[in-house]
């Protein structure tokens, strides 16, 4: 028997909010909404349909975004394609947006909260502290790229700064106090170190010298790292 048309099991399956078009069916195991095919063919992802539905079809080796960064969303002015390759320069034009706020913010990857850049192969960097770099060149050692608009996410160079560990910590205090993630921010400090451990590595610091630096096993890194312990700690 066949199955009725693909586009019209789409459109049954997704809820349109003011927002985001939400997909009200299965999703697979990363979180995106997916849609079975024909028997035999593996199932379609919902965003991917939704861009073959409006603008056709998606060019080889590339990937279809989400903006809005809800895995679920269906909404075309929510997709964007990006193109793979690309110097750093461009890759980082590819997986931003501006946002009202001023901020540049990255729409790819991420790591503890923060943007995640693929410099190729599995070399994978901070995004805010790859930009930063590009502007100004790399960051010496001991030296943080902070956000002044508070938003991990954002990869404008006007909305970072370098800072110490301990900059970073006094403005997450001041700035916990100053926002509604009042409770959010206090969680963070009271585990802080293990959140530090996490940012130092995913930053690409050295894990003897982040383990010397609070006197634990390199081993006891990794498995904060792999979230084997403190696995509550956001
Ligand atoms: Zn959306
Ligand atoms: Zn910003």
């Amino acid at each position: 028997m066949l199955r009725r048309p693909i586009e019209e099991r789409f459109w049954e399956k997704v809820d349109k909010t003011e927002g985001c078009w939400i997909w009200k069916a299965s999703r697979n195991s990363s979180g995106y909404g997916q849609l079975s095919t024909e028997r035999g063919k593996g199932p379609v992802l919902a965003h991917r349909l939704s861009w073959l539905i409006h603008f056709g079809e998606i060019p080889k080796n590339r990937k279809v975004l989400q903006t809005c960064r809800n895995l679920i969303c269906v909404r075309p002015d929510h997709l964007r394609l990006s193109p793979s390759g690309g110097s750093v320069k461009e890759k980082l034009n590819d997986y931003t947006v501006v946002r009202p706020s001023g901020c540049i913010e990255w729409v790819g990857a991420t790591a503890h909260g923060y943007g995640n850049i693929n410099l190729g192969g599995n070399k994978w960097r901070l995004a805010h502290r790859v930009a930063w770099e590009l502007e100004h060149g790399p960051v010496q050692d001991g030296l943080w790229v902070l956000h002044s608009c508070d938003n991990p996410l954002c990869v404008n160079v006007e909305h970072l700064f370098l800072g110490t560990h301990d900059d970073n910590m006094e403005d997450m205090v001041s700035k916990g106090r100053s926002r509604k993630g009042v409770e959010h921010h206090n969680a963070r400090l009271c585990d802080q170190d293990v959140c530090d451990i996490r940012y130092r590595h995913a930053a690409g610091e050295n894990r003897q010298k982040i383990a010397a630096d609070y006197g634990i096993a390199p081993g006891y890194v990794n498995k904060i790292v792999r979230r084997e312990v403190w696995a509550h700690v956001e």
